[in-house]
């Protein structure tokens, strides 16, 4: 990468932030946006920074910055449930806040230009199972992708019954739901990240957020592409990825093409450049 592109990329990235951060800030009329999209910006441009100088743990300096962010400052400080359960919870009571705004930001329109960044970059569950030893899988990839049709309906469940049966304290409840959820989460993610040998395991089965996750991705922008011209079919590239992406298929259909979690250990492995 040229050195003038190194600067130009994460500056970009962090005029995009700050772009969406002034427009919530003045239509919301709360500068907490302001401050929230700018620090999230600049995690982000500084990750990109340190990529481009091949710093070997960019992207992880980036998943703890955002991740701690929201688990801790959002979810625990400010008491903001930002899984999924938090935004049926504002989807139901009609407002376009944290949890909502999140969600259409980074996992339902946003994977429309950056696929499954966040799921590289920010998610805080995937921040504590790529610290567990099996960051290669060392286990084919199983058929259980279904379950996260069941999760993702039994977190729809959970929040309807209690509109429906009229609880109160919601809020509460809520914060309660986040901090469970979340201990839940990361029991069940660190089991099957040792049964399967996979620290994705969870994200590749149970997570329901890649119901919305998926097929948006399918049409992202940026995605990791192959110059044919220059790969000699090695497979180094399918053998070290998370996900199990077939990255050399440069077709949207590719296998597990949904699935790219943008981390770029293929193109920093890949002994040709091809990627
Ligand atoms: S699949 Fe789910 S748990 Fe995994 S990184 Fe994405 S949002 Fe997080
Ligand atoms: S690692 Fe590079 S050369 Fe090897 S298969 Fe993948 S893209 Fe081709
Ligand atoms: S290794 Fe490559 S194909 Fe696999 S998830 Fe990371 S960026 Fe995507």
């Amino acid at each position: 990468m040229k050195q003038s592109k190194k600067v130009l990329i994460p500056i970009m990235m962090a005029a995009i932030f700050e772009i969406i951060a002034i427009v919530l800030w003045l239509s919301k009329d709360n500068i907490f946006y302001l401050f929230n999209f700018t620090y999230i910006g600049l995690s982000l441009a500084l990750g990109m920074y340190l990529f481009g100088k091949e710093y070997r743990y960019a992207r992880r300096v980036v998943q703890l910055l955002v991740g701690m962010y929201m688990l801790v400052y959002l979810g625990l400080i400010c008491q903001e449930n930002m899984q999924i359960e938090g935004f049926w919870y504002y989807l139901f009571t009609g407002v376009f806040e944290a949890a909502t705004i999140h969600y259409a930001v980074a996992k339902i329109f946003g994977p429309l230009i950056f696929g499954r960044g966040w799921c590289g970059y920010a998610c805080w569950t995937a921040m504590i199972l790529d610290f567990l030893p099996y960051k290669i899988p060392q286990e084919p990839r199983k058929n259980y992708g279904w379950v996260r049709y069941i999760t993702f309906a039994l977190s729809f469940v959970f929040v309807a019954a209690l509109f429906l049966c009229h609880v109160g304290n919601l809020e509460k409840i809520m914060f309660w739901a986040f901090i469970v959820g979340n201990l839940l989460y990361y029991a069940i993610g660190i089991i099957l990240a040792f049964v399967f040998k996979d620290n994705r395991a969870f994200c590749k089965y149970v997570c329901p957020v890649t119901v919305f996750l998926k097929p948006m991705s399918y049409f992202s922008l940026i995605r990791v592409k192959c110059d044919k011209t220059k790969c000699i079919s090695c497979g180094k590239c399918k053998r070290i990825c998370p996900m199990n992406v077939d990255v050399t298929d440069n077709s949207r259909k590719r296998i597990n093409g949904t699935e790219c979690i943008l981390c770029m250990e293929c193109v920093k492995n890949c002994p040709k450049k091809a990627l």
